[in-house]
């Protein structure tokens, strides 16, 4: 069985990654410009293919290789991901993949694998799944002992977590809040003792609501993030406590435009990450804050500690809040 269709080369795979040994049939067919020693394509295989989230550059060879090679590409949306495949001068044909016909498009799926065929999974931006369509299509995948791999790439989450200065060791990502107002309350009541980083995604007609709303309910003073159009051109990251962001994003239309993703610093895991100079920091404001307001209490341990000022505000402003 082959991966590719019919215009494709086959390639006989080196013995020392042989995946004869995990059932799987050692001939595969792939564009031999682009082959690197260690990779295989098994047959009857769903990709999960991870696309750009704004900058067309950041597709993997490896995706690319990938969209080019099989017979079939289920796209969340077929008119949007043509662009896509045309930058990459991919012609394999697509089919629609979305939350409203997920059923018909398994069908299809399951009978190209079951004809020994491949096919690749992509969404609109990013990693499928991850807010998006095509968990019902990996589930019945799996569920009928057909292989599903990923084909890893950009996704907002990570992109916004590595960039961000938040702690990376836990973080819980929560996708989007509810949209109506109560519902948002109440999840965030339920994460507001969560000591991991939160990760949110929000659409721009509710970003200000939800800042707002955060800022109630997880604490005014509480450090966050907002990574607006990642990897494009108006790319944004500001931090700020809650309020703060709150307020700069309300004064502000050009914050409240694209694609964003929200971090929020998790709760009472202030002191775990911070090094032995910071923890003095924290021992010291701590002290000042006891007496002084926290402009004052940062601008007296700049003295003492020799650190940023703007840092030992910040850091005011999170002891503040956690004594309230
Ligand atoms: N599957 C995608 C991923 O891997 O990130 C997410 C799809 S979800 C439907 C779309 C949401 O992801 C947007 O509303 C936004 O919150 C976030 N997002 C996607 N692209 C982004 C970008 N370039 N910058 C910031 N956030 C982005």
């Amino acid at each position: 069985m082959l991966i590719s269709r019919s215009n494709k080369e086959s390639i006989q795979l080196s013995s020392d990654n042989d995946p004869s040994s995990q059932g799987i049939t050692p001939e595969i067919a792939v564009n031999t410009d682009t082959i690197k020693g260690s990779q295989y394509w098994p047959a009857s295989t769903l990709y999960v293919v991870a696309t750009p989230i704004g900058n067309l550059s950041d597709i993997s060879a490896r995706a690319v290789q990938v969209l080019q090679a099989v017979d079939l590409i289920a796209a969340e949306d077929t008119r949007h991901s043509s662009g896509l495949v045309k930058h990459l001068n991919v012609d394999t044909p697509m089919i629609a993949c979305h939350d409203h016909n997920e059923a018909a498009a398994c069908k299809s799926v399951l009978d190209r694998l079951t004809a020994g065929q491949c096919v690749a999974l992509i969404s609109d931006a990013g990693t499928p799944l991850i807010s998006d369509p095509g968990y019902k299509i990996v589930k019945s995948v799996r569920e009928q002992g057909f292989r599903v791999a990923p084909i890893p790439g950009a996704c907002a989450v990570i992109s916004a977590l590595s960039a961000a200065g938040l702690p990376t060791d836990r973080f819980a990502f929560e996708g989007f809040l509810p949209a109506k107002a109560q519902a948002r309350q109440k999840r965030l009541q339920q994460l507001a003792d969560a000591t991991s980083t939160l990760v949110f995604y929000e659409a721009p007609h509710r970003i200000v609501a939800t800042l707002q709303a955060m800022a109630e309910v997880l604490g005014a003073k509480r450090e966050a993030v907002l990574a607006r159009e990642l990897t494009k051109r108006y790319e944004t990251i500001i931090d700020g406590t809650l309020d703060e962001l709150a307020q700069q994003v309300d004064a502000d239309r050009n914050q409240q435009r694209g694609e964003m993703v929200i971090l929020v610093r998790g709760a009472a895991s202030l002191a775990d990450d911070r090094s032995a100079e910071e923890q003095e920091a924290d021992r010291i404001l701590t002290v000042l804050l006891a007496e002084l307001p926290a402009k004052q209490a940062s601008i007296l341990a700049v003295k003492l500690t020799g650190l940023k000022k703007n840092y030992l505000y910040k850091r005011a402003i999170a002891l503040s809040s956690q004594d309230e």
